[in-house]
């Protein structure tokens, strides 16, 4: 049986990944400073660490009576949406830096065969709507537009340095926004897509709700289900070096809204009002991942169908209380 470590198993991404890992047949262990909040991990064992300590990298890799994990997925991060990157850049250039030094090289010391980092789409440059997407390659020459594209472009770097001094086979996504059911939609860890389905929720029809900046800026998102396919297809093949995973529908952030509103049925306007926005524009090609298998399945609509009907049971749900 295939043994996994997933780092960040108590997140949005992490959680899920669990889920389809255990489906799959491998024996999981779970590494994170939570449990997932929203419904109960399968893995097989699951530890409370805090992962910016060396040590507890190194028992996170540690199997009791020898030998190594197959596979090692590292998703633990300070993370989230545009409010909180902008917000925390110390605490994000510190703490996944720090996780991301003791892990590269825990794994890798401890003979662990493969190695998968989740890096972002904040790697790469701002850009405007009407440019050609970018390729992987076009990371560099580097300018990310925030500290926490840079954190990973390090980090992908590190994985890098130390899977090719312990011969540790080494796997980098490159995410585009992703959602779905049970990611953070409340707190100011969330992204747009759960903050806008959680406004719309709380709205009364007829209502308004806030849309920060002019609501022109373009994005991509991709549902979970998507991503976790693109995760586990990245692991298994021969891809190296950095792997953008994002669905190319590319919206601006007035249309997810509104597409939010159309979901959820109610009549809402959107008025815009100042806030942290982020890029202008960001499009990136999928050639890579597309090489080895991986479609998108989900249009924006359709992952919205599925996730505004959760958030909107969690609006509900804290109501109540
Ligand atoms: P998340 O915040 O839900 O999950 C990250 C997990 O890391 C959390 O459960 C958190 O508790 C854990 N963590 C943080 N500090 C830790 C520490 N010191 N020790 C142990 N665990 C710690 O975020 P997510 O959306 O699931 O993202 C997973 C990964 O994917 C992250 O590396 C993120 O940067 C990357 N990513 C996500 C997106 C997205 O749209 N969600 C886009 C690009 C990249």
């Amino acid at each position: 049986m295939k043994r996994v470590l997933v780092c960040g198993a108590g997140g949005f991404i992490g959680s899920h990944l669990v889920k389809r890992l255990k489906a799959e047949g491998a024996w999981v262990r779970g590494a994170d400073l939570k449990v997932p909040e929203f419904s109960p991990s399968p893995a097989d064992d699951f530890r409370l660490l805090d992962l910016r300590e060396e040590a507890n990298c190194r028992a996170a890799v540690e199997i009791p009576g020898g030998g190594s994990f197959d596979e090692v997925f590292q998703l633990a991060a300070d993370m989230g949406g545009m409010g909180f990157i902008q917000a925390a850049e110390c605490e994000i250039m510190r703490n996944s830096a720090l996780i991301n030094i003791h892990m590269s090289q825990a794994a890798a010391r401890r003979g662990v065969r493969r190695y998968f980092f989740s890096s972002s789409a904040c790697v790469y440059r701002d850009m405007t709507a009407e440019e050609p997407e970018l390729s992987e390659s076009d990371a560099y020459p580097a300018l990310p537009d925030n500290e926490y594209g840079w954190e990973k472009l390090y980090a992908e770097r590190l994985a890098m340095a130390f899977g090719r001094r312990h011969g540790m086979a080494v796997r980098l996504a490159r995410f585009q926004n992703c959602y779905g059911p049970e990611g953070t939609w409340r707190g100011g860890r969330e992204k747009a897509p759960a903050a806008l389905c959680r406004k719309v929720a709380e709205a009364e029809d007829g209502g308004t709700i806030e849309v920060w900046g002019d609501g022109k800026a373009t994005r991509a998102f991709t549902y979970i289900d998507d991503l976790v396919d693109g995760i586990i297809l990245l692991m298994a093949s021969s891809l190296e070096n950095g792997v953008n995973i994002g669905r190319r529908e590319y919206v601006s952030v007035d249309e997810l809204a509104r597409t939010i509103v159309a979901v959820s049925g109610k009549s809402v306007r959107l008025e815009h009002v100042s806030g942290p926005v982020g890029v202008k524009a960001r499009n990136f090609r999928n050639d890579r991942i597309s090489s080895i298998g991986w479609t998108s399945k989900f249009s924006l609509r359709d992952g919205l169908a599925r996730t505004y009907p959760w958030i909107a049971a969690q609006v509900e749900a804290a109501r109540r209380t």
